[in-house]
């Protein structure tokens, strides 16, 4: 493929996001939550573990600890033992309660709604502090780049960036705020569907004439190339 100019790239990157636009036209987030407290804590449980899994355990925890005050009196262990199916449980009942006495000592009892504020919470990273964001309060100030947003990214050549984290600056430089807020959820649902991890379905994608990376992402030479390795250092993307 010739270099592509920047000016190519963007229109490039607006017509992917079209045609995502028309592809999923309602997206809405599958996890339950009711509150800018519960979406944080669903947020929160939900890294490396299904959407589905963990509304199987947010009915019993938020029956018990509905709000930050109450789970700031909890007890880890506790909290441990109702999230116990989930991965990571053990971290996450602590960040669980650790973030509900931040909530409740630093910011009134109430969810914070800025970047900064919501990244000083114990295991929120930018990630989740994006999607709090944009699903709680209805602020767009980036894109949480997940591991499907990550691949498709790096498919579709919009990044080469090492991790996640690297890769949202690449988009945010790449689209117009405008274009920011239902990327994340549109998707991860075309990562599910179509374009998969390991056999992406080129053959029936719609943005075949868009990607360079169409038919070669699997089963030929050039396979497992078009997503750079992830950094192995620990970067706070949750
Ligand atoms: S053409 Fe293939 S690799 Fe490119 S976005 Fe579509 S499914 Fe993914």
């Amino acid at each position: 493929m010739p270099r592509e100019s920047k000016k190519a790239r963007r229109e490039r990157a607006a017509e992917v996001c079209r045609r995502m636009g028309e592809l999923y036209p309602e997206v809405r987030s599958a996890l339950n939550f009711t509150t800018p407290f519960t979406m944080v804590i669903c947020v929160l449980l939900s890294a490396q573990t299904t959407d589905a899994a963990v509304n199987r355990v947010t009915p019993e925890l938020f029956r018990r600890w509905p709000d930050a005050a109450s789970m700031a009196e909890a007890n880890p262990d506790e909290v441990g033992e109702v999230i116990r199916s989930i991965g990571f449980w053990r971290g996450k009942s602590r960040h669980c309660v650790e973030a509900a006495q931040m909530i409740m000592a630093d910011f009134g009892g109430e969810v914070p709604s800025t970047m900064e504020e919501l990244t000083r919470l114990p295991g929120v990273g930018r990630k989740t502090a994006n999607i709090v964001l944009n699903k709680a309060f209805g602020i767009v100030d980036g894109i949480a780049v997940d591991t499907h947003v990550y691949r498709i990214s790096c498919r579709l050549g919009f990044s080469k960036a090492p991790n996640p984290l690297a890769c949202e600056q690449d988009l945010l430089e790449l689209l117009p705020q405008e274009l920011w807020g239902p990327v994340n959820e549109q998707w991860i649902h075309f990562g599910r569907d179509i374009c998969h991890a390991q056999s992406p379905a080129c053959g029936e994608c719609p943005l075949a004439d868009l990607c360079p990376s169409a038919f070669r992402a699997n089963g030929n030479p050039d396979k497992g190339k078009a997503v750079p390795r992830a950094s192995k250092r620990r970067t706070k993307a949750k």
